[in-house]
């Protein structure tokens, strides 16, 4: 049995989750995408020259749904939270998932890679990188800039995620 793994992306309503997701899967960026369409997908990937099996759940949810979000947090391997650099709001959310991941999993640190998406739109940037250096930094997690629509970073942030969750693996097998 090889490994697989549950990878979970939430954030903010319209920061570029299904867009992140499609352009994994399928190289392609879908310009509208059914912002309420909740979907599993799979995908196989090789890391480091070992294989590994993702499902990937694209969520949906509104942020005051708190039982059905943490009802995502409970049944995930790893996490990748997303917010929009057009958007502040969307940013200040970043440290309240994390800290529902953490509550959730019983646990003061858990795989989560941060994403601070939508990085083509500069002329329309809410966030600097810094901030988001700064924030993944304190929150120890990997963060990456990236653009669903240039497909920048975007196979670099599941990676990180997989390397994050193997070596929860090692240490959990010590
Ligand atoms: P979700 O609600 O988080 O799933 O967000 P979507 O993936 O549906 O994206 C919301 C909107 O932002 C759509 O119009 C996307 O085309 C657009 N979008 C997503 N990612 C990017 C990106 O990296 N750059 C730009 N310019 N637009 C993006
Ligand atoms: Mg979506």
């Amino acid at each position: 049995m090889g490994e697989r793994f549950r990878v979970v992306l939430i954030g903010g309503s319209g920061v570029g989750k299904s867009a992140i997701t499609i352009m994994f899967l399928q190289g392609t960026f879908i310009s509208e995408y059914d912002p309420t369409l909740e979907e599993t997908y799979r995908k196989t990937i090789t890391i480091n020259g070992k294989c590994c099996l993702l499902d990937i759940l694209d969520t949906a949810g509104q942020e005051r749904y708190h039982t059905l979000e943490s009802h995502y947090v409970r049944n995930g391997d790893g996490f990748i939270i997303v917010y929009s650099i057009t958007s502040k709001a969307t940013f200040s959310n970043v440290r309240k998932l994390y800290d529902l991941v953490l509550r959730v999993k019983d646990s003061d640190s858990f795989p989560t890679v941060i994403l601070g998406n939508k990085n083509d739109l500069e002329e329309e940037r809410d966030v600097t990188i810094e901030e988001g250096k700064e924030l993944s930094t304190e929150l120890g997690c990997p963060f990456f800039e990236t653009s669903a629509k240039e497909n920048h970073n975007i196979a670099e942030s599941f990676t990180a995620l997989v390397i994050n969750l193997r070596k929860k693996l090692e240490q959990e097998g010590l």
